[in-house]
């Protein structure tokens, strides 16, 4: 039988979480891990993947809609993480968030996490200590907490809400930071995981060091670029000579300002360092892009800022007014299931 040697798979997309599988040649890489693991391993096997053959989990940043599952499916795999330092050490100060405490609660601190330590020896002095370390804290992790959900969804994606719901799971007793291997990469070099080549790039989006990325794979290029508040000229010089571009198109700026959320969150989603307007887009459609992908996919649309018809129309106008694209078939990542997965 002949085996397909490049895949790609949105597993979901959105302000609620966003996932992607990319295989290529030998190599399996879970691009983001915005659902729980329990979520990404249903949708993978959905698609007719298995969870299981994942060689690494690649994370563009430290938003909770890119992270939710990532400490559980790397353990729960055993895999390597792919970051970069500053998106590392942003995910692990929202994991353990210092506050101000009274000093009984601080007491209560002290004693919960001296039970911890107590129990985690107890349990290394018997047998088979990671096992029962990751399994343990795997229900408490694996969890979307709905608060945060709500936080996310309102933009507001590093709110105290979700800090309190970190907090609440990092009492628990186990370390949530820990990873079977960490591995860094910097934004503008690349490297390789695998037989996958992977071009990192800054994106313009308010978190710590923000990527997206070109991966590549049996010369076939595809290009990631979500969460981000504008098209700067280092993003337009990335996403060029793509065979699958996946590509933000969040909100309506009319449905957006007319909108539920408060002014101060719409001022962010607006921003610089927010996320891209089905016009902004299609006006990067329209006017840089040079049209060679096979696929466009539209991506992170906002449930509540956004129509997919909305964004689709936008696209389509302006990729029509691209007369020489023969290719560029238009695609909607959905937030609620995963998309069929597209060979090359
Ligand atoms: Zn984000
Ligand atoms: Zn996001």
């Amino acid at each position: 039988m002949l085996k397909s040697m490049v895949r790609f798979t949105v597993l979901a997309s959105g302000s609620r979480g966003n996932s992607a599988v990319v295989s290529g040649g030998r190599t399996r890489i879970l691009v983001d891990a915005g659902l729980s693991c329990r979520e990404l391993f249903r949708r993978m096997r959905l698609a007719g993947e298995d969870p299981e053959t994942l060689d690494a989990i690649l994370v563009t940043h430290e938003h909770q809609d890119h992270v939710n599952g990532l400490a559980v499916t790397a353990r729960k795999l055993g895999i390597p993480v792919y970051f970069t330092e500053g998106t590392h050490r942003a995910w692990m100060r929202w994991l353990t968030p210092r506050r101000q405490m009274t000093y009984n609660q601080w007491l209560e601190q002290c004693r919960k996490q001296a039970e911890a330590r107590q129990a985690e020896a107890d349990a290394a002095a018997g047998e088979g200590e990671a096992d029962e370390t990751d399994g343990a804290a795997e229900p408490v992790t694996g969890e979307p907490v709905t608060a945060e959900l709500a936080a996310v969804e309102a933009g507001a994606e590093t709110a105290a809400g979700a800090a309190e719901g970190a907090l609440t799971r990092a009492s628990a007793g186990k370390d949530p930071t820990s990873l079977p291997a960490v591995e860094y990469f910097a934004a503008g070099v690349p490297f390789h995981i695998g037989d996958v080549a992977v071009s990192p790039f800054t994106i313009p989006h308010d978190a710590v060091d923000p990527v997206g990325f070109v991966l590549q794979a049996e010369g076939v290029r595809m290009g990631f670029a979500t969460d981000l508040g504008y098209v700067p000229p280092n993003v337009k010089a990335q996403l060029k000579g793509l065979d699958l571009l996946l590509i933000e198109s969040n909100h309506d700026l009319e449905m957006l300002r007319d909108g539920p959320y408060p002014w101060s969150v719409k001022q962010r989603v607006l921003s610089r360092v927010g996320h891209l307007s089905n016009d902004a887009a299609g006006e990067f459609l329209e006017t840089e892009y040079d049209g060679q992908a096979a696929y466009v996919i539209l991506a992170h649309l906002s449930e509540s800022n956004n129509h997919p018809e909305l964004a689709r129309v936008t696209a389509e106008r302006a990729l029509n007014g691209r007369a020489s694209l023969l290719a560029n078939s238009l695609l909607l990542a959905a937030q609620h299931e995963p998309l069929l997965p597209i060979d090359f």
